[in-house]
């Protein structure tokens, strides 16, 4: 709600992309506003009034999400953004694992999963997204 300063976007590059920078590092990245997220992006009438706000941030029904999760810029997926979004087969959601690597969820049984990778995510830090994503996905959990 308050990285509107620090996440900007420069340029329009294509009908769907941008050329942003984080200004704290002064790092250049390319988002693109994911397919899923179009028609509320489009929307900016929120953003309008929320002029501290990243450009990038849209109301989701009782949520505010990031309308660029798949290409957001590596400080927000490091710090700030929830990086894996784990739900059952039948599309219900089960919980989600931030940036700092900590799983987020009221249910028992994906905890007790999570418990069987923290092991594995401390050893091979530098490829935990993979490695949550594709042992939760061999659980039979569906991960976006
Ligand atoms: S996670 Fe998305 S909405 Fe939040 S600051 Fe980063 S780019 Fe902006």
């Amino acid at each position: 709600m308050y990285m509107g300063d620090f996440i900007v976007i420069e340029e329009k590059i294509g009908p769907d992309e941008y050329r942003g920078c984080s200004v704290s590092t002064g790092t250049p990245f390319i988002a693109r506003i994911d397919d899923d997220k179009r028609d509320l992006f489009s929307d900016d009438s929120w953003i309008k009034t929320h002029p501290s706000a990243c450009r990038f941030l849209r109301p989701s029904g009782e949520k505010i999400v990031c309308t660029i999760h798949e290409t957001s810029p590596v400080q927000c997926k490091a710090y700030r953004c929830v990086i894996i979004r784990v739900c059952s087969q039948d599309g219900m959601a089960r919980g989600f694992v931030t940036g700092t690597l900590a799983l987020h969820s009221d249910d028992p049984a994906l905890k007790k999963d999570w418990k069987s990778l923290e092991r594995q995510i401390t050893a091979f830090p530098e490829d935990a997204e993979n490695l949550i994503a594709g042992v939760l996905m061999e659980k039979g959990y569906v991960c976006t």
